[in-house]
């Protein structure tokens, strides 16, 4: 259970761009930028604890499968750790540990008395019956439950987990404590203490970014034309959510392909062609869109709602997009911010940008902690408040430093986590 077995010197990236030597790239040019010493930036830098798991599951037909499941704290000095769990056959410690350190300054950037966590599972969910899946959900909770609870580390879902999976996991916490422990997860369904609007919260937020960023370059939103890569639960909603505003979506990709249509996608047809068809491919209200071809569009925003690494050097170097709003994580690569920085392209970063999600989560837990239920409405305002007190303070700050948002935002969460770790000091 500690960090010292895994590089975080960013070495050992593969064919893959590695998301954790970008997180720390990042952090540590934050660091420079804000001043920080060597100890301090390397307090915050390196995980708390990663915690590594076998986890056996018994199959349908009776074959056991062992599967590798991991658990990390990054930081933990504004508050417990908060982060989702994702299941998806490329998780790895070193992703889930950049994931969990997106998360510490996710949560700074937007004020929320969290620090950074994340877990994840290496397995397509896809293979899985119903029964596999919660017994996975159980045992991996099971493996990893010495870090969990309410003031100790708080799962959420993330790709490929859902509100299901977070009330098995909140199932598996309370039969192993004995009570009902409705604080120890959140995304849960509202039935066993969820929260209004946590579902959607990410992509309100990211919606929320548009307009202000559209507002602050003077460019208008009704009429502009957009792209979204990634069709799931964030990028679904937004193709509804930007079209209420008046944009067209002329352009979504999932794994199975892509679609275009340059009078905007409608995203009600398109949305009852995934309900059926289960992937964007074959939708008849589109033309068929060429593998690469999203990112090459001309147009006025450009969304990444899929996976980390999807904007290269090589995707920047031709992207088409004049603004680009990140609601995955960890979508663009370090070496491409130079690129968008060099073409003038502006980037809202997905620690400010999809932070929807996460303070939305907060405010279940909140709920849950209370025993209160708070209104739809309450919910919405203080979400609303909250995006938009971050998008301020992340403008500030980069205009301040002169910089990109991307570095002002993760200047402003890593200054706000060094004044909770000098305050609390050093231990022992
Ligand atoms: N998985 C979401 C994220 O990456 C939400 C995390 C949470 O609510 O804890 O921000």
């Amino acid at each position: 259970m500690r960090a010292t077995g895994l590089a975080v010197d960013g070495s050992a990236a593969g064919a893959r761009p590695d998301p954790l030597a970008a997180v720390l790239e990042r952090i540590a040019d934050a660091a420079t930028l804000a001043g920080l010493d060597d100890g301090l930036h390397q307090m915050i830098a390196m995980p708390e604890r990663v915690l590594e798991v076998a986890v056996p599951v018994r199959r349908d037909d009776g074959r056991i499968e062992v599967l590798r499941g991991w658990r990390v704290h990054h930081d933990t000095s504004r508050g417990p750790g908060k982060g989702g769990v994702r299941f998806h056959p490329l998780v790895d410690a070193r992703e889930v540990t950049a994931l969990a350190a997106e998360m510490t300054v996710k949560c700074a950037v937007v004020d929320i008395p969290f620090g950074g966590a994340k877990g994840g599972v290496a397995v397509d969910p896809g293979t899985l019956s119903l029964g596999e899946l919660e017994r996975l959900t159980r045992r991996y909770t099971y493996d990893v439950a010495s870090l969990l609870g309410p003031e100790r580390d708080v799962p959420a879902p993330d790709v490929n987990t859902d509100g299901r999976v977070m009330a098995w996991i909140m199932d598996t916490m309370s039969m192993l404590r004995g009570q009902a422990v409705p604080g120890v997860v959140t995304g849960k369904p509202l039935a066993i203490g969820g929260s209004h609007g946590h579902v959607g919260a990410t992509s309100t937020g990211v919606v929320q970014c548009v307009g202000a960023i559209f507002a602050r370059l003077g460019l208008d939103v009704a009429g502009a034309r957009a792209v979204v890569q990634g069709y799931g639960k964030v990028g679904a909603p937004l193709v509804y959510l930007l079209t209420s505003l008046g944009m067209r979506v002329v352009a979504v990709e999932d794994v199975s392909g892509g679609v275009y249509n340059p009078a905007g996608l409608d995203p009600a047809a398109l949305s009852a062609h995934v309900g059926r068809a289960g992937a964007v491919v074959g939708f008849a209200g589109g033309d068929v869109l060429a593998p690469g071809e999203l990112f090459r569009l001309d147009c006025e925003l450009a969304v990444p709602a899929a996976l980390d690494g999807a904007i290269t050097a090589e995707v920047a170097e031709h992207l088409g997009a004049r603004v680009v709003v990140e609601a995955a994580n960890g979508p663009t690569v370090p070496e491409a911010d130079d690129v968008l920085d060099r073409r003038d392209v502006v980037v809202v970063p997905d620690v400010l940008a999809n932070a929807g999600g996460v303070t939305a989560s907060y405010f279940e837990w909140v709920q849950a902690r209370q025993g209160y239920p708070w209104e739809p409405d309450l919910v919405a305002s203080r979400l609303h408040a909250s995006m938009e007190r971050a998008f301020e303070a992340t403008w500030e700050r980069a205009g301040q430093l002169g910089v990109s948002l991307r570095r002002g935002a993760v200047v402003l969460g890593i200054e706000r986590v060094a004044e909770a770790t000098r305050l609390r000091g050093l231990f022992p």
